[in-house]
């Protein structure tokens, strides 16, 4: 069976001085690093991923959009900036994804088929972003997680890829019902913290229910050092602290090896692929 996998290209750094600072950084070099880190192993293993890339590094660093069209990937829209969508006006939502897609599209000199939303932030609250991606021109979207999260999720929406009313197509991220519970699996945190074990597990489990895994991950957790945030006169917030500690824990190595057992062991293909269009 085949398997999505994407890759959500963002700043670990410009995304930290938003949530907790109210401040825009640029995007560091880290994210450009890192993402042709990624695209050195995807072409090693000859895999094909979908990037959702944010329109500011795309703009900051044209050249990794290009040579991500060039070895045959499939770029996607994450945002212009990565403000969940529940956080804006349906109005500033149309203007700033518009923007976004305009952007990515002239970069990579193709057109842009998906979206995936800043922390899954299309929820029931903002549910008004579908109509607004599709009359934009977008044939799928992948931001909905079918969990009952703190920040994000709609639990009572299909598991397996579905069709909006309005035609628009929606992946969503994967999970699974274990002992009355349901489980985010196979992305994010829920892949760099839970065993390889587990998340191999949770994939066949998914191919049983003869649903794709939907895997994604982000080019900062490839990368070794601890996420060290400076910033001079300004005390670090303790849930901050704590976030970056979370973060440090199984990046890097760890993250490399299990990404590198899961190319080996599962078919993974861009997500307009599972679509087959
Ligand atoms: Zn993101």
């Amino acid at each position: 069976m085949k398997h999505g996998l994407s890759i959500d290209v963002e700043d670990y750094f410009e995304i930290i001085f938003q949530d907790y600072f109210h401040e825009s950084i640029p995007p560091t070099a880290e994210v450009d690093r890192n993402t042709n880190w990624l695209l050195d192993v995807l072409a090693s293993k000859n895999v094909k991923a979908t990037f959702f890339v944010l329109a500011n590094i795309a703009g900051q660093y044209p050249a990794l959009v290009k040579r991500i069209v060039n070895e045959g990937h499939e770029i996607g829209v994450h945002g212009y900036d990565h403000v969940q969508i529940y956080k804006i006006k349906a109005e500033d939502f149309h203007k700033n994804i518009k923007k976004a897609k305009e952007e990515i599209e002239n970069i990579s000199g193709g057109r842009v088929l998906g979206h995936r939303a800043p922390t899954f932030s299309i929820t029931k609250e903002s549910l008004w972003a579908v109509d607004i991606l599709c009359e934009l021109g977008f044939v799928y979207d992948s931001s909905i997680f079918p969990i009952k999260g703190s920040r994000y999720g709609i639990p009572d929406t299909s598991q397996t890829i579905f069709c909006w009313p309005n035609g628009l197509y929606e992946i969503p991220l994967s999970c699974l019902d274990i002992m009355g519970k349901r489980v985010p699996v196979a992305g994010g945190g829920y892949l760099r913290h839970f065993p390889l074990w587990w998340t191999m597990f949770a994939i066949r489990r998914l191919e049983k229910l003869n649903r794709p895994a939907i895997i994604y991950t982000h080019p900062y957790e490839f990368e070794n050092t601890y996420p060290e945030i400076c910033i001079t006169g300004k005390p670090i917030p303790a849930k901050l602290k704590i976030h970056t500690m979370l973060q440090s824990h199984n990046r890097g190595r760890r993250q490399k090896h299990k990404l590198l057992s899961l190319l080996s062991r599962f078919n993974l293909i861009p997500l307009k692929d599972l679509l087959g269009i």
